[in-house]
């Protein structure tokens, strides 16, 4: 199996690269380094996976399907008409011998998807590494991230690997049994307790939230 985690500074996303050949959740500014490293790597692409409709960046995943053959695989409950593949929870996508599968972990955003690939867990921006995606916009709630990461994430085994769609600290992966119990956000802490403490956050908004959100309805091409 070949594993790459790109890293974008300005908005401290994460990118991964899969194989048998499958890439997910890339930044616009990303996808000539994903480019380079298909050729360089003789991988082909066959899947484009978003976890969710972003607000803080537009997604690659336009620009990259037009210099591919690759299918852009999104939530069923994103709507969006540039989906060439639309997944719902328990689906899997088929990858040569290999098989991802599909978690819908709404909360951070109804679409939020998670996907499970051998021994990880790719989890947008449902949990991140000591915290979780905010459920401020976008339709978020945090009562559902909260049934999402305990009853979907959490029950993955401990030792499963977390790699995250962002992080701010430049830490690249966790585990779900890290998390559980050391997550400040969530460990020990009861539906009502996560609630209260995702209401007082009291986050400014992303500076591209109004380009971005129309923008990736459209898998990233211009609205
Ligand atoms: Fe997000």
């Amino acid at each position: 199996m070949y594993f790459r985690q790109l890293f974008h500074i300005e908005s401290s996303t994460y990118t991964y690269i899969l194989a048998d050949n499958t890439w997910r959740d890339a930044v616009a500014e990303g996808s000539d380094e994903v480019l380079q490293i298909l050729r360089n790597e003789g991988l082909h692409l066959t899947h484009i996976l978003e976890t969710h409709l972003h607000a803080d960046h537009i997604s690659a995943a336009h620009k990259l399907r037009e210099q591919t053959d690759a299918q852009v695989v999104l939530s069923v409950r994103a709507q969006a008409d540039c989906a060439d593949i639309a997944v719902d929870d328990g689906d899997f996508l088929v990858l040569g011998d290999d098989v991802i599968r599909v978690l819908a972990t709404p909360g951070h955003t109804p679409e939020s998807l998670s996907f499970r690939w051998h021994d990880r867990v790719f989890t947008g921006d449902a949990l991140l590494i000591g915290g979780c995606g905010r459920t401020d916009f976008q339709s978020g709630d945090a009562g559902n991230l909260y049934d999402s990461i305990t009853t979907k994430l959490f029950t993955l085994p401990d030792e499963t690997l977390v790699y995250p769609g962002h992080d701010y600290h430049g830490r690249r992966v966790s585990c779900i049994g890290e998390e559980k119990y050391n997550n400040p956000r969530l460990a020990n802490k009861s539906r009502e307790e996560f609630i209260a403490i995702m209401a007082a956050l009291n986050l400014p908004l992303p500076k591209l939230i109004d380009v971005s959100v129309p923008a990736n309805r459209l898998c990233g091409a211009n609205p």
